[in-house]
């Protein structure tokens, strides 16, 4: 039910708040009932008056005796109120500031219940600010006050308070409609409460035993959900009409030609990822693997050489990347590997459709063997006489439909989907359940770790001091990150940084050449700088966040971020991924003017931990499953009730998922769930 169309039933103050909610990610009705709390406050004991003390955090009932509001003059506080309230003990003074409706909501006479903490001396005693209910007939269950009361995620302009109020409302208003469609005996072999019950207890638990035992009802239903789609989706692809089936070992001469020329030795697991493709791309059933490593784990040349293998099948390969930027150091790369070998490599980005004309884009037969591109690769003229092979690199940066559509211009392709995203390997199976996956799991030789500093606002003149001697004794290169202000680059972030380069290069790197780069740069000109930066001309390069992804530019050493603390730590660690990329010892200077302990335990942590799989535990460990490691900016649906490092329950969803999986016709209100889940679903297919 969508919140939009409450107004007709008679609901308008939901639809008035629709905009706040959203930011909630509450937009359906049911959506309110999995907003859970994140704790709970236990005001469970109802004090009598004549017994409290000063410091206690009571809860009490009785009546309100005298209210009123008085004004003040000036200053921050304008009004305040002030009331008695009494039971069959003693009495007791509340005030509240600037809360003149209080007047109205409790009128002499008034029922209430009220929670707060006990201040003063004296006769009287008093509380500030309670929380307060007003009980209406003694019937009233106190929702607020007096119990177990649950504290939720809150917004500007919605309360837990309100919170309450509304999924008490739903639970109770549709109780009839919150129906159980887990199979009865998955409920029972795992005692699990049912449904509406869960629910309940989640929202309004008798005691913490309750809302525990709710949700982890709850969070098995989401890895249950997760992975019975998953599988529901490998399912499908298995019965997928044939795929193109390649020759792995006829050519393998070749592919270790190709090997063989490359400047280093490849890793291991670079090697076994090979191997893997290989063995995929030589079977019938189309490929459809995920390539995992780390920043700078060297994705780019594992699937040219997979693009190598079906250029010699004779088909074509065509890779995605998400910017502009990517695609032009991809096309680089691949160009100058394959090129020698006879291959055509073209490029197709928002800016370079112009220039290639529509028979070079395989029209005409065989214009190019290899197709690289933004996803203007997806545009209508673009067209493949015979598409072996989707590449598509970081992929939780495309939509679902895109990653459907780049295979449909071939006849089921084999795709591989690459990604940085370092989670673990027990969440990677609950999200990709119907992928095959291959990870990176080591670093290519004679990488040094890159020295990490936090810097605290009394270093910074050092720290400048520092940066300049490095590049002048090493002959080195430094990125200057600017600080993160939106989250889409708008004119602010622009003009900010444009500020703060004009700042480094007349106050504080006079001697030193300095370029800058950001996402309004037209794509040309953003290549020029990053041209020059290539070839020397810059020391520095200030930029935006934008250069956060992919870029390679193996001189550059140095990577200082502005303001580091308001970034998480994937992004960090992405961007501390553009130095380290050579042999020469790298260093990343992590500035910070408000070194609060919340984020100094994040920011500490990237001094002593180098791999995104560390850095993504110590996220999930400081802030939890929901935040895990900035997994909402990577296609991570974020999870309600389940936390990923709960694997025991992850494997029970595991094993319930591979029972039912079969019997799914059975049970119409799962199926019906599942295909929901499988069209939003961030897993390509
Ligand atoms: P990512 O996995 O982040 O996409 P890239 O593919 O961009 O990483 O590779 C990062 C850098 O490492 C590139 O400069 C690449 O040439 C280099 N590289 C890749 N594999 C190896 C290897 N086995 N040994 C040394 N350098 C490598
Ligand atoms: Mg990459």
């Amino acid at each position: 039910m969508n919140l939009k169309s409450l107004v007709t039933d008679g609901n308008r103050s939901l639809k008035m708040y629709a905009g706040r909610l959203e930011k909630l990610g509450i937009i359906k009705l049911e959506d309110f009932l999995f907003h859970l709390p994140f704790r709970y406050e236990d005001y469970s004991l109802i004090s009598k008056i004549a017994e409290i003390q000063p410091g206690e955090t009571v809860t009490i009932k009785g009546k309100i005796i005298e209210i009123k509001n008085q004004y003040l003059r000036g200053g921050r506080i304008k009004t305040f109120q002030n009331a008695i309230m009494e039971d069959e003990t003693g009495q007791i003074k509340l005030t509240w500031f600037n809360q003149p409706f209080i007047i109205k909501n409790l009128p002499v006479g008034t029922q209430v219940s009220i929670s707060g903490t006990v201040e003063g001396s004296g006769k009287i005693l008093k509380i500030k600010s309670p929380k307060y209910e007003a009980l209406y007939n003694e019937q009233t269950k106190s929702l607020h006050t007096g119990r177990l009361i649950p504290i939720y995620p809150e917004t500007k302009g919605i309360s837990s308070k309100w919170l309450r109020r509304q999924i008490h409302n739903i639970l109770t208003q549709f109780s009839n409609e919150i129906k159980e469609y887990m199979p009865i005996e998955i409920i029972n072999r795992n005692r699990f409460p049912d449904f509406k019950t869960a629910i309940n207890s989640v929202h309004f638990p008798k005691d913490l035993l309750d809302a525990e035992k709710g949700r982890k009802r709850l969070s098995f239903d989401e890895l249950f959900l997760m992975q019975l789609a998953a599988q529901i989706r490998r399912q499908k692809w298995n019965k997928q009409k044939k795929g193109n089936l390649l020759e792995a070992k006829k050519f393998e001469k070749k592919i270790n030609t190709l090997i063989d020329s490359l400047p280093f030795e490849l890793t291991n697991s670079q090697n076994r990822a090979v191997g893997q493709i290989f063995h995929d791309l030589s079977s019938s059933k189309p490929m459809n693997r995920l390539l995992q490593g780390d920043v700078g784990s060297g994705k780019t040349v594992v699937s040219a050489i997979a693009m190598y293998l079906t250029y010699l099948n004779g088909y074509q390969s065509v890779l995605m990347a998400p910017t502009e930027i990517l695609a032009e150091q991809h096309f680089a790369t691949i160009d100058k590997l394959l090129k020698p070998l006879g291959i055509q490599v073209g490029i197709v980005t928002g800016s370079k459709k112009t220039k290639i004309k529509d028979k070079e884009l395989g029209i005409s037969k065989n214009a190019f063997d290899v197709l690289i591109g933004t996803h203007a690769v997806l545009q209508k003229n673009i067209k493949f006489d015979n598409l072996g092979l989707v590449v598509i690199d970081e992929q939780q940066r495309f939509g679902v439909a895109q990653r459907g559509l780049i295979r449909e211009k071939g006849k089921n392709p084999h795709l591989l989907t690459m990604t940085a995203t370092p989670i673990p390997r027990t969440v990677a199976l609950t999200l990709y359940g119907d992928l095959d996956l291959s990870y990176l799991s080591d670093m290519p030789m004679g990488r040094k770790i890159i020295k990490t500093w936090v810097v605290p606002p009394q270093k910074r003149e050092n720290a400048y001091e520092w940066i300049k001697k490095q590049i002048k004794e090493t002959k080195s290169q430094a990125f200057i990150i600017c600080p993160f202000i939106e989250e889409s680059e708008t004119m602010t972030t622009i003009k900010a940084a444009t500020v703060e380069f004009e700042k480094l290069r007349k106050d504080i790197y006079p001697d030193l050449k300095l370029g800058l780069l950001h996402g309004k740069l037209k794509s040309k000109e953003k290549q020029d700088v990053l041209e020059k930066f290539r070839k020397e001309e810059f020391d520095i390069l200030v930029a935006t966040p934008v250069v956060e992804v992919g870029i390679d530019i193996p001189n550059a050493t140095i990577i200082m971020i502005e303001a580091s603390e308001r970034f998480g730590l994937a992004q960090l660690h992405q961007m501390r991924g553009r130095v380290g990329r050579g042999d020469k010892q790298s260093y990343c200077l992590l500035f910070t003017d408000n070194f609060i302990a919340q984020s100094s335990k994040r920011l500490k942590g990237m001094e002593t931990l180098y791999s995104g799989a560390e850095l993504a535990e110590l996220d999930l460990h400081l802030r939890g499953p929901g935040n895990m490691y900035g997994t909402a900016q990577h296609g991570v649906p974020k999870m309600k009730a389940a936390n990923f490092s709960d694997t025991e329950l992850i494997q029970k969803a595991k094993i319930e998922a591979d029972r039912i999986q079969s019997k799914i016709t059975y049970y119409p209100v799962l199926n019906q769930k599942i295909e929901a889940i499988s069209s939003e679903n961030i897993s390509p297919d």
